[in-house]
């Protein structure tokens, strides 16, 4: 019998595994608990589920429609871009950049946008493109932070990720608190339909699915929500959106991955009625 409890002492658990998981996936653990983290996950078929279904939500938060295109781009922006070599469509643009300012928090996202444009076409019009320009706004945004700390955003209220609070219940799936199976999952994480990729064109009403991830966004303390917008929609590394919102890598890599567990739960509740 002690021997069982020596090892599920050095083996990590289901818990820690899900805990772990995003700060695994971004190469963030050292070795040691990446080997184990790895090799947990090729001998339990409930956590690869569960994985799964977190990837999954990701790409589905990817996948939402675009936003409408923007308010109005400035008379100079636009002229500066139709004389411009730039041959990229600017409504999309301006509209992308506009929620990247808006995800960022920052407190004129309209100024940002138009700074960061114009600045952009000064430089290299001919290779203006949205990746290029997103980074630059990302990094505007930190510097004008960092600058001005008299404007700082409120550290997002703790009790707000409490596995118990009401409005941000994290759907953290349940794990035996005690006996030989001490950390491990109570139930098998639900399959999701027949299809092996979540996706609004299959089983389930296109509106329907990206509005239950919507509203598992809206639940989330604002850094979270911005870490996944940056992070999984619109692909920046774990690194740069770290710095864009002035947190160090590994308590963004903790929220992330709590927010992305909490997606994936909403998801689960939605596709299989809880
Ligand atoms: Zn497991």
């Amino acid at each position: 019998m002690s021997t069982e409890t020596t090892s599920q002492d050095t083996n990590p658990t289901c818990a820690t595994c899900t805990d772990q998981l995003t700060s695994f996936q971004s190469g963030l653990l050292p070795e040691y608990d990446r080997e184990t983290v790895s090799e947990h996950l090729t001998t339990c078929p409930q956590c690869r589920i569960f994985v799964d279904q977190v990837d999954q939500s990701r790409r589905l938060l990817a996948s939402a429609p675009p936003p409408e295109p923007p308010v109005d781009v400035s008379r100079r922006i636009a002229e500066e871009f139709a004389s411009s070599s730039a041959t990229t469509d600017i409504s999309d643009i301006v509209a992308r950049l506009h929620r990247l300012a808006m995800t960022l928090g920052v407190d004129d996202p309209d100024d940002l946008v138009q700074r960061t444009l114009l600045a952009g076409l000064e430089r290299r019009p001919e290779q203006l493109g949205y990746t290029d320009l997103a980074h630059r706004l990302v990094e505007s945004a930190s510097t004008s932070r960092a600058t001005n700390t008299t404007v700082t955003e409120a550290a997002p209220d703790p009790d707000l990720l409490d596995v118990d609070s009401e409005p941000a219940e994290l759907y953290f799936p349940d794990f035996y608190e005690e006996g030989p199976d001490l950390g491990r999952h109570v139930d098998s994480p639900n399959v999701w339909g027949r299809t092996d990729e979540l996706s609004p064109d299959e089983d389930y009403e296109t509106g329907e699915l990206y509005e239950a991830a919507d509203q598992a966004m809206d639940q989330l303390p604002a850094q979270t929500r911005q870490l996944i917008q940056l992070v999984d929609v619109e692909g920046f590394s774990l690194t740069q959106a770290a710095a864009g919102l002035d947190l160090d890598e590994e308590s963004a890599a903790r929220e992330l991955n709590r927010g992305r567990i909490h997606v994936r739960g909403a998801l689960d509740l939605f596709l299989t009625g809880g």
